[in-house]
């Protein structure tokens, strides 16, 4: 089967610290390929704690879309989970330079443990086994950030956009995306706060078209108005299947 889970939909600090939503990033596994995408505070527990079960040790790479630590705390255990604890020298971990150098929140001795750590840049595209990922645009975030869109045999093709402040090039650059997975984290535009705002993903949508849109990332204002009763309506707006995220959601593709 392919698909994507999401192992946790936690955005903005206070909805990771207290738990509000959990914050183990999300997990693709297609044509028996499996990646995990910001592996953040508990990924390690939610992936060992799913059902049906997810097969870490066949981890075939770990994204981390930028440094901050809500994307990336868990990335060095994941590292050990994908290589057996080290024992079996594996995999591919794609993050910015920013993640490796000072001070490197991925650590010298885990990057030791994969066959390949690759620094994304802008237009890139990396094969990644069965999968194709390319880097369609660099994200306005307080870090070096970037999302990627998958393509696959068979599959839909994914995007994935990070956090981000708003920006027109978003729309071209995710142009022709089946599946557009948004971090959203707030209700309302906050110019001075790097991160989507439900409006601006709104915009993005309607320019992009894709076949389904879904929200995840959420801060507190989000989770407050109850962002998952109101797709219905959002959807029938936008002519578009949008849905909200929600821990443990398995999307089939
Ligand atoms: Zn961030």
């Amino acid at each position: 089967m392919n698909f994507i889970k999401f192992l946790g939909t936690a955005g903005a600090r206070f909805v990771m610290i207290k738990q509000l939503r959990a914050s183990g990033g999300i997990w693709f596994e297609i044509n028996d390929t499996r990646m995990i995408v910001d592996p953040g505070p508990g990924a390690l527990v939610r992936v060992n704690k799913s059902r049906p079960s997810l097969k870490v040790s066949h981890l075939d790479a770990i994204f981390v879309s930028h440094k901050h630590i809500d994307h990336t705390n868990d990335v060095n255990v994941m590292i050990e989970a994908m290589t057996d604890g080290g024992f079996n020298k594996k995999g591919i971990v794609l993050c910015p330079s920013e993640a490796i150098e000072n001070t490197p929140v991925i650590f010298p001795y885990a990057a030791a443990l994969v066959d390949k750590v690759i620094t994304l840049s802008t237009a890139a595209q990396y094969q990644i086994k069965n999968l194709k990922l390319k880097i369609p645009v660099r994200l306005h975030h307080q870090t070096e950030t970037y999302g990627f869109i998958l393509q696959s045999d068979h599959v839909p093709s994914i995007g994935y956009i990070p956090d981000t402040a708003f920006f027109p090039e978003i729309i071209s650059a995710y142009a022709n995306t089946d599946i557009i997975i948004i971090n959203v984290v707030f209700t309302q535009p906050r110019p001075l706060i790097m991160h989507l705002s439900l409006p601006e993903a709104l915009d993005i949508i309607s320019g992009i078209k894709p076949k389904k849109a879904i929200l995840t990332h959420f801060g507190l204002t989000m989770l407050k108005e109850r962002i998952w009763e109101k797709t219905q309506y959002l959807s029938e707006k936008l002519a578009t299947d949008i849905i909200a995220a929600s821990d443990g959601m398995t999307v089939e593709l």
